[in-house]
């Protein structure tokens, strides 16, 4: 039987020391959410193997480097309105709820994310109900490149899927003074790109790290069978 909790421990404690963890607010979420029940059942005990893993579909939950590297890039803080495009197995919209919504918030922000394939929706409903988050994340199914304007605007926007460019209705659906991380590129290699929009709307865009994920299909994404 795999402790669960210590084998969590052990990885953050990893990514801490590698400089991928940095602030206090990813190394309670990192320790807080179970990964373990965002998996595939038959990968259980692998869920604390740093890499990340298939959910059916070809689609995969990122590797937990990646999460926490974008979390920290989100800059996140309690009481924030995030969407997320590319829902997934829902892990890493259960880390954005424990940073914005933690139990017992006094100022509880939330979490909308979209997932294009409706049994993965379906997969991530089960896993965030089990692991406590359904509360504060809502799930949309739909082509996430459009964004949500009934929700919008929003403080922070997450992308986890690979876009050829940044989709337009997402920057006018950020705030002013918001955040987008996005990973930006070819179909075999992007970069994570940080997007601000200034108070005043100007866009600033900063090239962080490469990464390799999988294709954000839709509208302002890539088509389908390309
Ligand atoms: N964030 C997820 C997690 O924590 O498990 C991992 C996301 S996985 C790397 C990328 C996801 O984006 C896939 O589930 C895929 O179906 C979804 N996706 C791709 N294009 C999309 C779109 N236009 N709208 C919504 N979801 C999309």
């Amino acid at each position: 039987m795999t402790d669960y909790y210590m084998a969590r421990k052990r990885l953050v404690e990893r990514l801490k020391m590698e400089g991928i963890i940095r602030s206090k607010e990813v190394e309670r979420a990192m320790l807080t959410v179970p990964r373990e029940l965002f998996v595939p059942d038959h990968y259980r005990d692998y869920a604390y193997i740093d890499s990340p893993l298939p959910i059916g579909h070809g689609q995969t939950i990122s590797a937990p480097h990646m999460v926490a590297l974008m979390t920290e890039l989100l800059n996140l803080k309690e009481g924030m309105k995030v969407l997320e495009v590319g829902t997934g197995s829902g892990y890493q919209a259960a880390i954005i709820a424990e940073i914005v919504a933690p139990k017992n918030s006094r100022n509880p922000g939330k979490v909308i994310t979209i997932e294009r394939i409706p049994e993965l929706a379906e997969f991530a409903k089960r896993n965030l109900t089990r692991a406590g988050y359904i509360d504060r994340v809502k799930i949309i199914v739909g082509d996430g490149t459009l964004g949500y304007p009934p929700e919008a605007p929003y403080d922070r926007i997450i992308v986890t899927a690979a876009a050829p460019d940044i989709p337009k209705p997402l920057l006018e659906q950020l705030k002013p003074g918001g955040r987008m991380v996005i990973p930006v590129g070819s179909k075999y290699m992007q970069y994570i790109y940080v997007v601000d929009k200034t108070p005043s709307g100007k866009i600033i865009i900063t090239k962080d790290i490469p990464c390799l994920f999988v294709p954000l299909i839709g509208k302002y994404g890539w088509k389908e069978h390309s």
